[in-house]
C-alpha cells in the first residue's frame, strides 16, 4: 500500500518554508530546519492529573430563557470537572449570513448551506498573508495566538495560569449556530429552517503538531477527557438532539489546517445515519454484541483495551477502516467511565500509528456515533457508542456517491491482519 502520499496545500507551504520538497507527514514541514520558536521545545510533562473542579462564571444576561447557557456546565459527574470556562465565551463572532438547514424531502437529505464557510483560512492562505514560515506567527491554533479563536469553553488544564495542553473553542465558520431551535420533535422536515446548534473547534495540542502521534500519550487522554465533558455540557442544555466528534486529518479526509484538532458539533436534530442505525438495533438489540462475537469468529478484530474493542467492520468502506466501541452495552460516550475515555485515547493512537505503518501518508476521517440526547435517544436498547476510523485511501468516485454503496480492494478479515501485524 506505497504511494499514498501527496503533496497538497500543506506541502506548498513546507515548500515556502524549507525550499524543499517534504511531506506532510513529517512534522520537519514545521518543525525542522533548527526552528528556535518556543512551540517546538518540548515542555515538562505534568507529573500530576491537571483536572480540578473550576469556578462557575457568574451568571450573564442577555440569553434565551430556558435554554442553559454555554456556561451551564453539569455537575461533574465522578467528581471532577475538566476545565474553565469564562463567560466571555459566549461571545462568539455573529456570522452576518448565518448556515441555514435545507431539506430534500425526496432524497430525505439534508445540506448544510454555510456561505461565510468560504472564508475560512487554509494553511497556504495564512502562510502567504503573514509572509512568514514559523507557525507561531500565523497558526491560530498555536499557543500564543489565542486571539485569534474565539475564548476557550473548555481547557486542559484547568488553571488559566498554567500552559494549556488542548482548548476547546467556538468555530469562527460554524455550519450550526445560535438560532431559534426547532419546537417540533420530528425530523428536520422544513425545507429551510435555521440551522441550530453547536460547532466547536477541540485544538489538540499547544504545539504545532500535524499528527495525533506527535501528541504526549497523557496529553491525548486529556483531549478526550474534554470532549466527553463537552458533550455532557451540551446534553444537559436541552436544546440539542445529538452530537458529535468528528476529525479530518490530512487534505484529503477535508482538513484546512494542518495543526492538530477535530470538531465537535450538536444539533438539534438526529441526523439520518442515527436514525437509520437506531432503527437497526430497534429491530435487532443483539446487532453490536453480534458484530463483535463476528468480528472475532472472522479474524476481524484488531485490538482491545479496558472493556473497549476494535474492529475491522463487516462492510469496509476504504481499506483499513476500523471501528471502535465497548464490548457491553453503553449508548451514551459521554457517560463513559474514565477508564473507557482513556482506552478510546490509547485505541484511536494505536490504530493511527498502525495507519501510519500499513498505508504510510494516508489521510482518514474518524466520527463519534453515540446515542441522541435525552427523549431522542427512546429507542436505543442495545446500541453502544462507536468511533468509526475511515482512511482515505481511495476517492469516493460516482458509484460510491450514486449508490451509497462502496468498492473495496482489501477485504476486511485481511485488513485486520495487516492491522494486528503492523
Ligand atoms: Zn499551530
Ligand atoms: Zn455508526
Amino acid at each position: 500500500m506505497s504511494g499514498l502520499r501527496r503533496l497538497g496545500r500543506w506541502g506548498c507551504g513546507a515548500r515556502r518554508s524549507g525550499g524543499s520538497r517534504r511531506t506532510r507527514s513529517s512534522n520537519a514541514i514545521w518543525h525542522g530546519g533548527g526552528c528556535t520558536r518556543k512551540q517546538c521545545s518540548r515542555r515538562p510533562r505534568l507529573s500530576t492529573r491537571p483536572w480540578v473542579a473550576a469556578p462557575r462564571p457568574a451568571d450573564a444576561s442577555g440569553t434565551r430563557r430556558d435554554r442553559p447557557r454555554r456556561d451551564d456546565a453539569p455537575p461533574a459527574a465522578r467528581g471532577c470537572i475538566l476545565s474553565t470556562m469564562s463567560s466571555s465565551a459566549d461571545v462568539r463572532d455573529r456570522p452576518s449570513r448565518p448556515p441555514l438547514l435545507h431539506h430534500d424531502p425526496l432524497a430525505g437529505r439534508m445540506a448544510f448551506i454555510a456561505p461565510e464557510r468560504a472564508e475560512r483560512p487554509n494553511d497556504a492562505d495564512l502562510v502567504a498573508v503573514d509572509a512568514a514560515t514559523d507557525p507561531g506567527t500565523w497558526c491560530p491554533f498555536c499557543a500564543g495566538n489565542e486571539h485569534r479563536t474565539p475564548p476557550a469553553v473548555l481547557r486542559a488544564p484547568a488553571e488559566a495560569s498554567r500552559s494549556w495542553h488542548a482548548r476547546i473553542v467556538p468555530n469562527r465558520y460554524p455550519v450550526a449556530t445560535e438560532a431559534d431551535p426547532r419546537d417540533d420533535d420530528g425530523g428536520a422536515v422544513a425545507p429551510v429552517r435555521p440551522a441550530h446548534g453547536v460547532h466547536d473547534v477541540v485544538v489538540e495540542s499547544a504545539r504545532h503538531e500535524s499528527t495525533i502521534l506527535g501528541v504526549q500519550p497523557d496529553e491525548w487522554r486529556d483531549v478526550w477527557h474534554l470532549c466527553r465533558a463537552r458533550l455532557e455540557m451540551l446534553a444537559a442544555r436541552g436544546d440539542l438532539a445529538w452530537a458529535t466528534i468528528f476529525k479530518n486529518s490530512g487534505p484529503a479526509a477535508g482538513a484546512s489546517l494542518a495543526h492538530v484538532h477535530s470538531q465537535l458539533v450538536g444539533l438539534d436534530f438526529v441526523p439520518p445515519s442515527i436514525r437509520a442505525e437506531l432503527a437497526a438495533a430497534a429491530a435487532d438489540v443483539t446487532g453490536f454484541a453480534r458484530l463483535i462475537d463476528d468480528a472475532v469468529r472472522s479474524g476481524r478484530l484488531v485490538a482491545e483495551q479496558a472493556g473497549l474493542v476494535a474492529l475491522a467492520p463487516p462492510a469496509p468502506r476504504q481499506p483499513f477502516e476500523t471501528w471502535i466501541l465497548p464490548a457491553r452495552s453503553a449508548p451514551l460516550f459521554h457517560a463513559a467511565e474514565p477508564a473507557h475515555v482513556e482506552a478510546l485515547a490509547d485505541l484511536t493512537r494505536l490504530l493511527v500509528g498502525r495507519l501510519a505503518r500499513v498505508a504510510p501518508g494516508a489521510d482518514y476521517n474518524w466520527w463519534l456515533h453515540q446515542a441522541p440526547y435525552g427523549d431522542h435517544g427512546r429507542q436505543v436498547a442495545g446500541w453502544r457508542w462507536h468511533l468509526e476510523i475511515l482512511p482515505r485511501v481511495t476517492s469516493l468516485a460516482g458509484f460510491e456517491l450514486g449508490t451509497g454503496c462502496h468498492i473495496n480492494t482489501l477485504p476486511p478479515d485481511e485488513a485486520a491482519g495487516l492491522l494486528r501485524g503492523a
